[in-house]
């Protein structure tokens, strides 16, 4: 769609949640522009020795905190506008669930599928060397992550590159998302999945606001349709399923895939793999487009691709009583009130899919502190439970087995302190936007910006605008 501009987008749910403030327009305006836009060109040497011009992006949205966060997307839709926008949402879903960052997001504008591994390693190394040139990249400025079309893998590149030209002590925290061996954390490449998980699973947990939908309270039971079986849609449904609702259609690149009887997400991932695609796995019906699914009978949808999917032309047929926005900006504005308006539950991208920040904030603190978590304190939690365990057993006159005390005297390592920490902030923040939401009246994606205004003008009001 032309007309389509994803920044104006954003902006237009800031300035309806705007009107719930008391921050005046010139402080509303300086939150929402972004701060420093850039766009950089360089060439590319393929494989075979031609030579092709690649463009990328990368826009710090706001400095209201440092340093700026967020990810790295390869994709063809990537241009100036959806970076910006992207920044945006960066700073306000920050704000949300109070990770202490600024917003930021970059792209390149190619499709991943259609580079060998070598090339997108010399485009990657390539656009970090002009991020570092232009001040655009670095542990207590600006700290990329994996999006769309990236991974770990292209957060090490970029760890290494940085490396090579800065002698910072802290250079590890220049990017998250990192494999483990380079000074990643465990549960990074699972956190927007699983935040997706806790979100939903935190609102379905609320009997009243679940009795207003029509739906029993608890995850168990629920279907739900899927839009993308990326790193964040497939760790989303993983997760939904493992908790009890049952995955009843798929739409992916290829097509969209149905079936009442629940659809075994292990074995479809072994049929993508194998084929490419998820059109035609056994015991699914095919349907005519792959955005038709999403207008299918289900409980939960769930996109989780990318934006401008919920739109006006699809929302009158949308028959999901949740929309859990796992993807950034999937829904437009026309197509969130036609969906509002049937009574659906529109679980905003501005909090839902802030587990990957989230995690990526415990990342970068595990860098700059140069210490794993939990490596003080396991063994000296553990031992105190066994000192506890050991005066019940003399209480009780009962020894424990061994399985009873390993399981009762386990001190915490990173990968259950990162899973405890995203659970929290993703309950904690999703009480705090419902608790806005009734209070005013108002759906719960203008709740989260409420908040995001109220965080980050707060600040801007006790810092003062610098002369
Ligand atoms: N790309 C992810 C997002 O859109 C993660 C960003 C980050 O970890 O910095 O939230």
């Amino acid at each position: 769609m032309s007309d389509y501009k994803f920044f104006d987008q954003v902006n237009k749910a800031f300035d309806k949640a705007a009107k719930y403030t008391r921050f005046d327009k010139g402080l509303l305006e300086q939150m929402k522009f972004c701060n420093d836009v850039l766009h950089i060109t360089f060439p590319l040497e393929r494989d075979n020795g031609s030579i092709e011009v690649i463009h990328g992006w990368r826009v710090e949205h706001s400095h209201h905190k440092l340093p700026t966060k967020g990810g790295i997307r390869y994709s063809m839709t990537v241009n100036e506008d959806e970076t910006m926008a992207l920044a945006a949402l960066m700073t306000y879903k920050c704000a949300v669930v109070d990770v202490p960052f600024g917003g930021a997001k970059g792209g390149i504008k190619i499709d991943p599928s259609k580079y060998s591994e070598a090339e997108l390693e010399r485009i990657t190394r390539r656009y970090t060397f002009q991020l570092y040139k232009k001040n655009f990249i670095g542990p207590g400025s600006d700290v990329p992550a994996p999006d769309y079309g990236t991974s770990a893998r292209e957060m090490g590149w970029v760890l290494d590159t940085y490396r090579q030209i800065s002698s910072d002590i802290n250079a590890e925290g220049c990017v998250t998302g990192k494999p483990i061996g380079q000074g990643g954390i465990r549960g990074r490449t699972e956190a927007t999945g699983r935040g997706v998980f806790f979100g939903v699973q935190e609102a379905c947990s609320n009997k009243e606001d679940m009795k207003a939908i029509g739906l029993d309270p608890g995850i168990e039971g629920k279907t739900f349709v899927v839009q993308g079986l990326g790193n964040v849609g497939f760790h989303a449904a993983k997760y939904l399923i493992e908790g009890g609702a049952k995955m009843v259609g798929v739409a992916e690149m290829d097509g969209s895939i149905y079936s009442d009887n629940g659809i075994d997400l292990a074995k479809l991932m072994e049929y993508k793999n194998e084929t490419g695609g998820v059109v035609g796995f056994e015991g699914t019906k095919t349907l005519e487009n792959n955005a038709a699914v999403l207008e299918a009978e289900c409980d939960i949808l769930v996109p989780a691709a990318l934006e401008n999917q919920l739109k006006e032309s699809n929302a009158p047929n949308i028959k999901a009583k949740i929309i859990a926005e796992a993807a950034n900006g999937p829904t437009t504005s026309e197509a969130h009130e036609i969906m509002k308006e049937r009574g659906a539950l529109i679980i905003p991208d501005n909090f839902l899919n802030a587990g990957g920040v989230t995690v990526s904030y415990f990342e970068w603190l595990k860098n700059i502190q140069h210490v794993r978590f939990g490596r003080m304190e396991k063994r000296f939690e553990e031992n105190s439970f066994r000192r506890i365990l050991s005066v019940i057993e003399t209480i009780s006159e009962r020894k424990f087995t061994d399985q009873e005390l390993q399981f009762l005297a386990h001190g915490a390592g990173e990968e259950e302190l990162v899973d405890s920490g995203l659970q929290d902030t993703m309950v904690n923040s999703y009480n705090e936007i419902n608790e806005i939401r009734k209070k005013h009246d108002v759906d719960l994606r203008t709740a989260a910006f409420i908040s995001a205004i109220n965080k980050v003008g707060g600040l801007y009001e006790r810092m003062g605008i610098f002369p």
